[in-house]
C-alpha cells in the first residue's frame, strides 16, 4: 500500500475513534489524494501549529491560491468548533526545521513541561511529509484556544498515536512549530510539554468535548472492528467480567473482549458475530435469577408495652359576675353576656348574679353561638345566683355537686361541679362572698373557708366574687396579677381565681386576660387557659 493510501486509512481510523470518543469531525472534499509537492511519507508524529494571524478559512488552508510554491498547508484544521481533515499526503507545513528537536521528540524524549529550543535549521530535513500536521486557528486571545480547541487537539494527537500505535511512554510523539524551527517562536503559544502530557493522560482516560456525555452501554454497537472505546466500553467490560470472564479493563475494545463476545453468543445460543447489539446486551444484562432463600420466620416480637403517656388536658375558663342584681336584666343583655362569653371562646364560666331566667338565656345563646350542647350546674335551693356553665362537648359530668349557701337574701355562695375533661378530673367551684353591707371581714373569710372545704381530692378551681379587696384562701393559690376587676366604685379588685393541684393531677393557668363586658356591668371580666397534667405512671 502506498504511503497515502495507508495515510487515508489512518484518517478513517482516527475519524472512527474520535467519534468513539464524542468528537465529530470532517473529511474536506479530496482529502484523499491532497498533498503537496513532495512524495507523501507515512507519518510517524504530529506537529502542532496556530494560525498566527488569527483565523483561516479552511479552504485556504487547502488550497493558498496567494502562494503558489504550496498547495495544502496541513492535514488537519482545527477551528473553533471543527475538526476538518484536508490531505493525506505530506503538508506544507513545517518548512525546513531542526532535525536534532525532531528526533528527540521522534524517539519519545520530548520534555513532558516546557519548549524544547530548536537550533538552526536543516538545509535538507523538514517535518513537512514525516509529521502529521495540525493548523489550529489562533483565536487572537489569551489563551489562545478555548476548552472544546485545546481539547480537540489533544483528542487528534491521541486518536493518532492510538491508530497508529504510536507509544506515549515515555513521552507522546507530538512536537510544536516552535520546536522544530527558530523562525516560529510562539507557534503555538501553548506550553509544548504541557501539550503532551495533556495527550497522555487523554489516552489513560479519554474524554468527549465539553459538556458531552460518554457514550453509555446501548448508545451504540460495539466490536472489535469497530475498534471501540470508551466509557460504554469500559461498562460493556465490567458486565463481562460480572459474568466470570477475568478481563483487563481498559476501555478497548481489543482481541479478548471479541473472544468473551463470541463465548457469551455461543453459549446463549445467539448468532456468534463478535458485535454486541441489543440481543447480546439483554443477555449481558439479564439479572441472575436470584437464589430464593426460604427465609427463617422471625419469632414474632413481644407487643411493645406502651409507654405509658402522661394525661393533659386544656379548656378555657371565664370568671363573670353578671349583675343580676342591679345590672341590666333584659333578655338582650343575657344574650349579650353570652355571647361575650362565646367569643372569648370559653368552655366553662363561673358565674356570679345570675338568675334562672337570665341562665336559661346564657344556655340558649350558648347553644346558639357555639353549636354545643351548653349544661349549668346550680343550687337546688337557696343561693341561686352562683353558676357553673360549661361547654357538654368538652366536659362530662356526672357526679354530684356540692355546695356552701351564705344564707343572704340575695344568694350569696359557692357551688362546686365536679367534671371530667381529656380523662382527667376537675373539680370547678364558682363562689360569691357577702357584700360588707351583711358581713364583716371575718364572716367574708368564713365564706372562703366554706367555698374552700368544698375541694376533694381532685384538682380544684375557685373562681368567683370575692367582694374583698385581695383576697387569700388558705391552702389555695390566687392566680394572675389581680386584674383590675373593679366594682362600681373603683374600690376594689374583686373578682379572682384560686387553684390548688390534685393528688395526682397538677394544674396550670395561663393567658389571663381582662374581658370588658361593657354597659353590661360594672365589674371586669377574666378568662384563662387551664392546663391539666397527669404525669405518666409505669
Ligand atoms: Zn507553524
Amino acid at each position: 500500500m502506498t504511503a497515502i493510501a495507508t495515510n487515508a486509512a489512518t484518517v478513517r481510523a482516527v475519524v472512527a475513534q474520535l467519534a468513539a470518543w464524542g468528537w465529530p469531525s470532517e473529511l474536506w472534499p479530496g482529502w484523499e489524494t491532497r498533498r503537496n509537492r513532495q512524495t507523501p511519507l507515512v507519518w510517524e508524529s504530529v506537529t502542532v501549529h496556530h494560525t498566527g494571524a488569527g483565523p483561516v478559512s479552511t479552504s485556504y488552508m487547502a488550497n493558498p491560491a496567494d502562494r503558489a510554491a504550496l498547495v495544502v498547508l496541513c492535514n488537519a484544521h482545527i477551528t473553533k468548533d471543527r475538526i476538518r481533515f484536508l490531505a493525506a499526503g505530506g503538508a506544507s507545513h513545517a518548512g525546513m526545521s531542526d532535525r536534532a528537536t525532531y528526533a528527540r521528540m521522534r524517539a519519545g524524549q520530548a520534555p513532558l513541561t516546557g519548549d524544547m529550543k530548536p537550533g538552526a535549521d536543516s538545509p535538507t530535513f523538514s517535518a513537512n511529509r514525516l509529521s502529521f500536521g495540525i493548523e489550529v486557528d489562533n483565536a487572537k486571545t489569551t489563551p489562545e484556544w478555548d476548552e472544546w480547541m485545546q481539547g480537540a487537539v489533544v483528542a487528534l494527537c491521541a486518536a493518532l498515536h492510538k491508530v497508529c500505535g504510536w507509544s506515549v511512554d515515555p513521552s507522546p510523539r507530538v512536537i510544536t512549530h516552535k520546536e522544530l524551527t527558530r523562525r516560529k517562536p510562539g507557534d503555538p503559544i501553548m506550553d509544548a510539554g504541557r501539550l503532551r502530557s495533556l495527550v497522555r493522560e487523554f489516552l489513560a482516560a479519554p474524554y468527549g468535548p465539553p459538556g458531552s456525555k460518554p457514550w453509555a452501554l446501548g448508545d451504540r454497537l460495539l466490536s472489535k472492528d469497530g475498534n471501540d472505546s470508551g466509557a460504554d466500553v469500559t461498562a460493556l467490560i465490567n458486565a463481562l467480567n460480572a459474568k466470570g470472564y477475568k478481563l483487563t479493563n481498559d476501555g478497548l475494545f481489543g482481541p479478548a473482549v471479541d473472544a468473551a463476545v463470541r463465548d457469551l453468543q455461543t453459549k446463549s445460543g445467539l448468532t456468534v458475530d463478535g458485535i454486541v447489539g441489543p440481543d447480546t446486551l439483554a443477555v449481558l444484562t439479564e439479572e441472575e435469577p436470584p437464589v430464593i432463600v426460604e427465609p427463617t420466620p422471625e419469632p414474632t416480637p413481644p407487643e411493645p408495652t406502651p409507654t405509658p403517656q402522661p394525661k393533659t388536658a386544656t379548656f378555657q375558663l371565664g370568671v363573670a359576675n353578671c349583675q343580676s342584681y342591679d345590672g341590666t336584666k333584659t333578655e338582650k343583655a343575657w344574650r349579650g353576656r353570652a355571647a361575650i362569653f362565646a367569643r372569648e371562646g370559653w368552655q366553662i364560666v363561673c358565674c356570679t348574679e345570675t338568675s334562672k331566667a337570665g341562665r336559661a338565656v346564657m344556655i340558649d345563646e350558648l347553644k346558639l353561638l357555639t353549636k354545643h350542647d351548653w349544661r349549668p350546674a346550680v343550687f337546688k335551693a337557696g343561693a341561686q345566683t352562683v353558676a357553673v356553665l360549661y361547654d357538654a362537648a368538652v366536659f362530662t359530668g356526672g357526679r354530684k355537686t356540692r355546695t356552701a349557701d351564705f344564707h343572704t337574701a340575695f344568694g350569696h355562695g359557692a357551688i362546686v361541679v365536679p367534671l371530667v375533661v381529656g380523662g382527667l378530673g376537675v373539680d370547678v367551684a364558682a363562689v360569691h362572698v357577702r357584700p360588707g353591707s351583711v358581713a364583716s371581714d371575718a364572716g367574708k373569710k368564713a365564706d372562703m373557708a366554706k367555698a374552700a372545704a368544698l375541694a376533694g381530692t381532685w384538682p380544684f378551681l375557685l373562681a368567683g366574687d370575692f367582694n374583698w379587696n385581695r383576697p387569700a384562701i388558705k391552702g389555695l393559690t390566687r392566680v394572675g396579677s389581680g386584674l383590675d376587676t373593679h366594682d362600681s366604685a373603683k374600690l376594689k379588685a374583686l373578682d379572682n381565681l384560686f387553684v390548688r393541684s390534685g393528688t395526682e393531677v397538677t394544674i396550670t393557668t395561663a393567658d389571663e386576660t381582662l374581658v370588658n363586658p361593657g354597659s353590661l356591668s360594672d365589674h371586669r371580666w377574666l378568662g384563662y387557659t387551664v392546663h391539666l397534667l397527669k404525669p405518666a405512671t409505669t
